[in-house]
Formats: structure tokens, sequence, C-alpha cells
């Protein structure tokens, strides 16, 4: 295999420890919202687009004759489920959990946005329409974070002046 498809083939498996990392994430929160349906339901929904997109990747992966590497895996897990436990230990769990999805899903759009540029060079046109399809995926997670952080953030004040529990 060329060098150049060695790179790209690195930056999938560094793609699907990603997805990795944001199924454990979300598999956390989508279990412990109580309060905030919309979020919940948002959750549950990406968290399975996101196994999807780990299925998808893994497909690119061994289109190109590599497997997952299992180090990676697990280490992005860990990381995952670092995140996932630190905010759980906050009293605005729910707000910070909102701000480090929005951060999480721009660091994922722009991972695979340097993929379609990888795939695209490399004339591997399959990965690269994949990859164009998560992207989309993606920034429609970040678009209804952007536009529901605000009231997401407005009901926890809600609740925390009702003395209602507001923390998830
Ligand atoms: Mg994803
Ligand atoms: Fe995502």
């Amino acid at each position: 295999m060329a060098a150049t498809r060695e790179t790209l083939l690195e930056w999938l498996r560094d793609a699907h420890a990603m997805e990795k990392q944001a199924i454990s994430i979300l598999e956390r929160q989508a279990d412990r919202i109580e309060n905030y349906p919309e979020m919940r339901q948002q959750v549950q929904s990406h968290l399975e687009t996101s196994r999807r997109q780990a299925e998808r990747v893994e497909e690119c992966i061994n289109q190109l004759g590599g497997d997952t590497s299992t180090v990676k895996e697990g280490v992005a897990k860990f990381m995952g489920n670092m995140s996932a436990l630190t905010n759980a230990a906050a009293g605005d769990e729910v707000v910070k959990n909102g701000i480090a999805d929005y951060a999480f899903e721009h660091f994922e759009i722009a991972s695979y946005r340097a993929l379609i540029g990888a795939a695209e060079a490399l004339g591997e046109t399959k990965i690269q329409q994949t990859c164009e399809e998560i992207l989309q995926e993606e920034e429609a997670m970040a678009e209804w974070l952007e536009t529901n952080l605000p009231e997401v953030t407005r009901r926890y004040l809600q609740r925390e002046v009702t003395g209602e529990e507001a923390k998830r």
C-alpha cells in the first residue's frame, strides 16, 4: 500500500476511535437526562446515528484492507467515560453536557472535512462519499445544539429558581 493510503487508513482509525468515544459519552447522557425530554430524545437519536457512523467508518477501513485498533478504541472510550463522569459530578450537568456536545460535534465536523480532502486526493470516491454523508449528520446535530442549547439553559435556570431538580 502506498504511504499516503496508509495515512488515510490511520485517520480513519482515529475517526473510528472518535465515534467510539461519542457513543460512550452519549450512552451515559441518554441514561441520565430526566427533565429535558427534547435533549434526551436528541441525544438518543444521535447515539443511534453514531453507532451507524462507527460501522460505516469501519467499512471504509476494511475497504483499505485495515482493521480497527483496539488500543486507540480503549483510550477513546476511557476519555469519553472520563468526560461524561466529570460532567455528571457538576450541579449544572445538562448545561455542561450541552456545551461539551457542541464542541465535540465540531471536532467531528473538522475531522470529517479533513478525511474528505484526503479521500478526494487519493481518488477514494466511496470513502469520500461516506465521509460527506457522515459530515451532514454531524452538522445536523451541531445545528440542533446551536438552536436548542439556549432554551435548555433557560429551562435549567427556571428549574433552579423554582427549586425543581435542574441538574439533569
Ligand atoms: Mg459522529
Ligand atoms: Fe456526532
